[in-house]
C-alpha cells in the first residue's frame, strides 16, 4: 500500500516536471489568439444599399430544421435538404453571442453588440454594462452621412432588437421611453409590429402623451391599413407603418397563422425598399422576432414557417443586390439561439420524421385561443380530453387509438403515456393561473405556457425527432452570411461585436 502511494507520487512529480518543460515549446497564452485574427478592415468604397437581417433566436438548429422540413417534402428515398437561399451566400462566418453577464444572452445585449460594437449586460439597450454611458448605434452615423434608415420587425417596433438601432435605455422594458426615442428620431421607415405601452401607462413619466401623436407631430406619416401601406413610396417622407393585424402582444401573426392577403414580413421589406429609395442610399435592419417567440414556446412548426418567410424577406433585398451588385451589402445573422432546439430525440433514435410537422396547421397561439373558448364554456373539473380531441386532430394531426383514422395514420396516434400527459396538462390548463403550481417540475414541463398547448407541440416535435431543452435562450454561437460589397470580411470565426466593426469599416465610419 505504502509503495503504491509512493509510486503515484513519483508519477505525478514526473508529469509536473514534464509539463513545465513542454510548456516552453507552446505559445505563452494559447487563448490570446482567439478573435485577434478576424479582418475588420475594409479599403474599398462604401456600398449604397445595406441590409442587416437578424433572425431573433435563430442559430444553426432553426435554419437546419427549416431546410430539413423543406427537403422532407420532396419525399426522396435518402435524406435531402432544401437549402434556404441565404445559406448559399458566398461568405459564411460564425459569431459568439455571450454578453457581459452570461454565456446565455438576451436580444438587448446581443443587439447592442451588433448595432454598436460593445459587450453589455442582459436587458441593456445601447449603454455600457454599468448603465453610465450611452453608445451610438451605427444607424446614427449613417444618418449623419446622408443615408436613409429603415427599421423593420414583425414583433413590436419598440422591442429590444429594433430598439438597439435607435434608442438608449437602461432597460429593454422601458417601452414608452424607447417609443419616445423612435418618435423623436429623424429615421425614415419604421414598419411591422405595433408599439408596446404607446400611452405610457407603465412608464415613470407622468402625464405621458401617446407616442403615436408625438410621432405625427414630429412629421411621421402614420399608417396601418393595407391600402395606405401599399400606397407608400419614396415621396412619403418619414413613415411609421403598423401591420393591420396584430396577433399576440402587438406582434404580426405567425407566418403559419397569416391569412391569404394579409401583409407578411416580405411585404414590409419590399415596401421599405420603395420608401427608402434615394440617390445617397439607405440602411435597413429587418428582424424576425417571431422565430424567437416560436422557439421560446417550443413550437418547432411555427419556427420553421417563420424561418422560411424570413428567407423570403431576405430575397426581396437580394433583388436589390442583383440590380446593384457593386453598391449593395446584405448581412444575415441571428442574435442568439432560443429554445435549445435540436435535431434528434431519444424516442426516435437515428431517425427523423419531418413530414409529421406538416400536420400542424396553426401556431400554439391560435390553439391557445381555441382552448380559452373551451375554458369559457366548461366548468373546471368538468373537463375531458375527449371534448377537445377533434380540435387537437385538426391543429396538430394527433389522434387517439380509437380515432377513425388511427389505422391509416398510425404514426400520429398518441401512445398511452402521451395521452396521460395530455390529460394532466388539460387539468393544469383548466386551473386559474394563480392556482397553478409553478414548482420546479411544473416549470420544466410547461414553462409559463398554456400546459395543454405546449404539451401538444412537445409530443408532435418528439414524434418528428426534434426536441427543446429550455423555454429561454441558449449559449450557442450564430452563423453569419453575407453577399455584396465587403462580403469577405464576414468569413471566419469572430465575436458578435466584430459584426459592428466590420460594418463600420465597410461604411467608412471612424
Ligand atoms: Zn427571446
Amino acid at each position: 500500500m505504502k509503495n503504491k502511494k509512493r509510486s503515484i507520487f513519483s508519477v505525478v512529480a514526473i508529469l509536473l516536471v514534464l509539463s513545465v518543460v513542454l510548456s516552453g515549446f507552446l505559445p505563452t497564452d494559447i487563448f490570446s489568439q482567439s478573435f485577434a485574427e478576424t479582418n475588420n478592415t475594409f479599403n474599398g468604397e462604401a456600398p449604397k444599399y445595406i441590409f442587416l437581417f437578424i433572425g431573433d433566436g435563430m442559430s444553426f438548429p432553426q435554419i437546419s430544421a427549416a431546410e430539413m422540413y423543406l427537403g422532407a417534402q420532396k419525399h426522396t428515398a435518402t435524406p435531402e435538404i432544401k437549402a434556404l437561399d441565404f445559406t448559399n451566400f458566398p461568405a459564411t462566418g460564425v459569431a459568439a453571442t455571450y454578453d457581459s453577464d452570461s454565456f446565455i444572452p438576451d436580444s438587448a445585449s446581443t443587439g447592442t453588440s451588433i448595432a454598436s460594437g460593445i459587450k453589455t449586460g442582459n436587458g441593456i439597450i445601447n449603454m455600457d454594462p454599468q448603465k453610465k454611458a450611452n453608445v451610438d448605434p451605427i444607424t446614427r452615423d449613417l444618418k449623419d452621412m446622408g443615408y436613409k434608415i429603415g427599421v423593420v420587425s414583425n414583433v413590436p417596433i419598440n422591442h429590444a432588437t429594433p430598439a438597439v438601432f435607435y434608442a438608449n435605455q437602461e432597460s429593454r422594458n422601458n417601452y414608452y421611453e424607447i417609443a419616445l426615442q423612435l418618435a423623436e428620431s429623424d429615421f425614415d421607415y419604421f414598419a411591422g409590429g405595433g408599439i408596446n405601452d404607446a400611452e405610457g401607462k407603465n412608464s415613470k413619466i407622468t402625464n405621458s402623451e401617446n407616442v403615436i401623436d408625438i410621432a405625427k407631430k414630429n412629421g411621421f406619416k402614420v399608417v396601418s391599413t393595407k391600402e395606405e401601406i401599399l400606397a407608400l413610396n419614396n415621396t412619403s417622407g418619414k413613415v411609421l407603418a403598423t401591420s393591420p393585424r396584430l396577433q399576440d402582444s402587438n406582434a404580426m401573426p405567425y407566418e403559419m397563422d397569416r391569412k391569404a392577403g394579409e401583409l407578411s414580413l416580405s411585404d414590409f421589406v419590399r415596401k421599405g425598399i420603395d420608401v427608402l429609395d434615394n440617390p445617397k442610399g439607405y440602411f435597413m435592419m429587418v428582424e424576425s422576432g417571431k422565430i424567437d417567440w416560436a422557439n421560446h414556446a417550443n413550437d418547432a412548426a411555427a419556427s420553421i414557417h417563420d424561418t422560411i418567410e424570413f428567407n423570403n424577406a431576405i430575397m426581396e433585398a437580394y433583388k436589390v443586390y442583383e440590380k446593384y451588385p457593386n453598391d449593395t451589402l446584405i448581412i444575415v445573422t441571428g442574435d442568439h439561439e432560443c429554445g435549445g432546439l435540436t435535431i434528434g430525440f431519444a424516442g426516435t433514435a437515428y431517425d427523423t420524421f419531418f413530414n409529421k410537422l406538416e400536420k400542424q396547421t396553426m401556431s400554439y397561439v391560435e390553439f391557445d385561443n381555441i382552448l380559452s373558448e373551451y375554458k369559457k364554456v366548461t366548468a373546471p373539473e368538468k373537463e375531458t380530453l375527449e371534448d377537445i380531441l377533434p380540435k387537437i386532430k385538426s391543429a396538430f394531426g394527433l389522434m387517439t387509438a380509437t380515432d377513425e383514422d388511427a389505422k391509416k395514420m398510425p404514426e400520429l396516434v398518441l401512445t398511452a403515456a402521451e395521452e396521460a400527459r395530455l390529460r394532466d396538462a388539460l387539468k393544469r390548463s383548466m386551473q386559474k393561473k394563480e392556482d397553478r403550481d409553478f414548482s420546479d417540475q411544473e416549470k420544466i414541463l410547461y414553462g409559463t405556457y398554456e400546459p395543454l398547448s405546449v404539451t401538444l407541440t412537445h409530443i408532435l416535435n418528439n414524434k418528428a425527432g426534434l426536441a427543446f431543452t429550455t423555454y429561454s435562450h441558449t449559449g450557442l454561437p450564430v452563423p453569419v452570411y453575407a453577399v455584396g460589397v465587403g462580403q469577405e470580411l464576414f468569413i471566419g470565426s469572430y465575436d458578435n461585436t466584430d459584426i459592428y466593426k466590420k460594418m463600420a469599416s465597410i461604411m467608412n465610419i471612424q
